[in-house]
């Protein structure tokens, strides 16, 4: 099943989010005594972001921030990642990062994105939705999962990791 197009309206209100976002990040720091950082490198783009996390003993994220430069949708989608996963256990961001990826390319809609993560994060994503926007522009949904996959590779133990494989 296909997602739907937007409508004029969510379209209008998911660029608000997105530069909102993009031009005042959240988390956009390194993360105190983190227990791992990676980089993620976009060259199709030339986003380049490194994010950092702290993961407890118990293997929750306590803290999640990233720093780089990179598009708005880059920036915007690594703010909205650390604001949705700090406090959440480590393996909430596979499945976030799944409904995400899934948003992005236009294979679920909201309402499936929401049930995939209920019932933790289905706040979280009324706001990561605004990145399913770029499902038209297939570029640039290696713009809105990179800072994602700098993240698992952070939590995988890798330091480093690129949209081109
Ligand atoms: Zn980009």
């Amino acid at each position: 099943m296909k997602a739907a197009p937007l409508t004029d309206d969510l379209r209008t209100l998911y660029q608000e989010v997105i530069l909102d976002h993009g031009k005042s990040p959240r988390n956009f720091r390194v993360v105190e005594h983190h227990t791992c950082k990676a980089q993620g490198n976009n060259p199709m783009c030339g986003d380049k972001v490194t994010v950092s996390a702290r993961v407890s003993p118990t293997g929750v994220l306590e803290d999640v921030a990233f720093e780089g430069k990179g598009c708005a949708i880059s920036i915007a989608s690594a703010s909205m990642m650390s604001e949705a996963l700090s406090g959440q256990p480590a393996t909430a961001a596979h499945k976030l990062f799944e409904a995400v990826h899934d948003l992005c390319t236009g294979k679920i809609d909201t309402d499936q994105a929401k049930a995939i993560v209920a019932p933790d994060l289905g706040d979280s994503i009324d706001k990561l939705a605004s990145l399913s926007g770029v499902r038209q522009f297939p570029v640039r949904v290696k713009c809105a999962t990179l800072p994602w996959h700098a993240l698992l590779s952070c939590l995988d133990g890798k330091s480093q990791t690129t949209t081109e494989k």
